[in-house]
């Protein structure tokens, strides 16, 4: 019987062939010796082979590139990969992100450490079908004391595939403590938001350490993660999120750094900048960094509404040359789309904001 092969159609060819490393449903036009979770080639109408990817026929994404190249694509494939991964990152970070899904050219993977601990996403059908050699993977690779797997994201339902978190080996420390550029941070990888910590926002919470000062408001705080890396440049730090355990954690984050100057807030951050508004004085540097927006195309214009109103406000409430500092995690709000939103934003509100220089924008790494 001849490999398992899947052929697409030109659009889905040009997408291939300009760096995308997904297959779209639509775009496929023959199917050939494939089942569910193979490993399958793509190939071009008139049968040139692409690549190949694993196979998911419930997904709308239904293959999802491996490599472009006809190699065996086993545990040594994979073994090359994670390593290849890990040696991206920073040795010496206790905790860290070391695998980055599609970006590590391993779709649908996450792999989190925290100290001896490891957290491990398998997103897609694909690499959940793959977890066995992942969790062999890690133990060789990493010896974690505990691998924990945090499998309840709503994105695997879309994969036919249900939502589970638990330790899979080892045991998890009870009040598990990991060092992150020199700041204490406690994290619970199975209760905590993500798997514990936002990880994907390490290299921003370094980098607006060096733009804090004055009077800062970090909004959608979550644990602290800006507010603790830019306590020891500002005078003051207020911290809002309306999730109190998030807010006894931060507590607790502070206590382990000896932090006095961050106070925190639980409220809602749509209502919190409304009561804002004409009243206390303005800020230095303002931090928004809110959770998803926009879970599908259809909701991009509700979503343009949300960003843009805590935008506007948030740089009314700004010194002049202030600082904001503003991020999104919404995957189907793409860059040019939040640069034209904080564009119109800013027309209405840095025209309050006297000799204001511009603002900063971090873009966050693309969510999977
Ligand atoms: N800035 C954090 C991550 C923020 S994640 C860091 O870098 O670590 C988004 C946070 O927004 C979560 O903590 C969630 O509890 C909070 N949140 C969601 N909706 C909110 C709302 N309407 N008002 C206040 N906080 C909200």
């Amino acid at each position: 019987m001849s490999r398992p092969q899947i052929t697409i159609n030109r659009h889905g060819q040009d997408r291939i062939e300009q760096g995308h490393p997904w297959v779209f449903k639509s775009d496929i036009t023959h199917v050939q010796n494939t089942s569910t979770g193979a490993i399958v080639d793509i190939t071009t109408p008139k049968g040139r082979f692409l690549g190949r990817g694993y196979f998911n026929p419930a997904s709308q994404i239904t293959v999802r590139l491996l490599t472009r190249r006809k190699e065996e694509v086993d545990r040594d494939f994979f073994r090359t990969r994670l390593c290849k991964a890990i040696a991206r990152r920073n040795p010496a970070a206790p905790s860290t992100r070391l695998v980055f899904g599609e970006a590590d050219f391993l779709p649908g993977l996450i792999i989190d450490r925290y100290g001896d601990a490891i957290v491990l996403q398998t997103l897609t059908l694909g690499m959940d079908r793959l977890k066995e050699t992942w969790i062999e993977l890690i133990e060789e690779q990493l010896h974690p004391k505990a691998i924990i797997e945090r499998n309840d994201v709503a994105v695997r339902e879309k994969e036919g595939l249900l939502l589970q978190k638990g330790i899979l080996k080892g045991n998890l420390p009870d009040n598990l403590v990991v060092n992150q550029n020199g700041y204490s941070f406690r994290v619970d990888p199975l209760e905590g938001q993500k798997t514990g910590l936002y990880l994907d926002q390490e290299e921003n919470h370094l980098a607006a350490n060096r733009y804090a000062r004055g009077r800062v408001l970090d909004l959608f705080c979550y644990q602290g993660g800006f507010s603790i890396h830019s306590a020891s440049q500002a005078d003051e730090i207020i911290a809002v999120d309306s999730s109190e355990s998030s807010l006894k954690i931060l507590g607790e984050n502070l206590a382990l750094n000896q932090i006095q100057n961050v106070h925190t807030l639980g409220a809602n951050v749509f209502d919190y900048l409304r009561s804002c508004q004409n009243q206390g004085e303005p800020f230095d540097m303002i931090l928004l960094d809110p959770p998803p927006f926009v879970s599908s195309r259809k909701a991009i214009q509700s979503a343009t509404r949300g960003y843009k109103e805590i935008n506007l406000r948030a740089m009314k409430l700004l010194k002049p040359g202030g600082i904001l500092v503003t991020c999104s995690c919404s995957q189907n709000f793409t860059q040019d789309m939040f640069y034209e939103m904080l564009l119109s934003a800013s027309r209405i509100g840095l025209s309050t904001v006297l000799d204001c220089q511009g603002y900063l924008v971090l873009p966050m790494p693309l969510k999977l």
